[in-house]
């Protein structure tokens, strides 16, 4: 009897597995142990006619939006997974919203998936870091965890990119930004990001990757920009699962 116990226990975490993990997060459908199937897998990670330089959807015909033309942004390049629609919305709120973390980690396989559709290897090489977004202290202990890191630790493992997580701190929510004063804004953008003296060295002439779940207006990112280049970082793009001109949560 006692040999099988084993036996027993392998039949019934096979059949639990055929249940559960081999379902697709999404569509309920066999997934062939992954977290979504390959059919959507290949709704979610295509490409996007886009603002080149931001990543706001546009019509196929342009490459900038109308801000882009006037330089409004400080970082380099910005790359979008989609637009903030459903189903991207969806799987963000869940992670967000509902805490069930398992969505972020879908969330950094497909960001990965939609990286290597887009750039070479070796333009994935010359990056240095990868940075998540910081949450302000208050905002991390409510919620718990910072969304962004969740999908920035799947992102630098699959790509081999490592991690900046400490010694940047954020000390005000740049976002919302509407109804204040532009002396009011301007300040925030400034002293949004501080960094470390200790870091200051490391990423000195290096080039660095923003990690972010959702850009709306860019005044977060752009604020971190201002904080990395005064601290003499050479590059900067910012990638995210959604790009939105609306702050509108569907
Ligand atoms: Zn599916
Ligand atoms: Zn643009």
């Amino acid at each position: 009897m006692q040999k099988f116990i084993p036996f027993i226990k392998q039949k019934f975490h096979k059949i639990i597995d055929r249940l559960f993990a081999a379902q697709c997060l999404i569509c309920a459908l066999s997934s062939n142990n992954k977290l979504i199937c390959r059919y959507c897998q290949a709704t979610l990670v295509q490409e996007r006619a886009c603002c080149q330089r931001c990543g706001l959807a546009l019509n196929k015909s342009s490459l900038f939006c109308g801000n882009c033309l006037q330089q409004v942004h400080l970082f380099t390049q910005l790359h979008a997974l989609g637009s903030y629609q459903k189903p991207y919305s969806v799987l963000i709120k869940k992670l967000k919203y509902s805490k069930q973390l398992i969505y972020g980690e879908l969330l950094g396989e497909l960001l990965t998936e939609s990286i290597q559709l887009n750039f070479s290897p070796l333009q994935i090489s010359a990056i240095d870091y990868l940075l998540p977004v910081p949450l302000h202290p208050h905002k991390h202990r409510h919620r718990g965890f910072n969304q962004s890191e969740i999908i920035a630790r799947v992102t630098a493992k699959k790509l081999s990119i490592p991690l900046l997580l400490d010694n940047i701190k954020r000390h005000v929510n740049t976002a919302p930004q509407e109804g204040l004063s532009l002396h009011k804004r301007k300040k925030n953008v400034k002293e949004a990001f501080s960094i470390e003296n200790s870091l200051q060295h490391k990423i000195a002439g290096s080039y660095i990757v923003i990690v972010d779940d959702v850009v709306t207006t860019g005044a977060t990112v752009n604020s971190l920009c201002h904080t990395l280049l005064a601290a003499g970082v050479q590059r900067i793009d910012v990638w995210c699962v959604c790009r939105t001109s609306s702050t509108v949560r569907k």
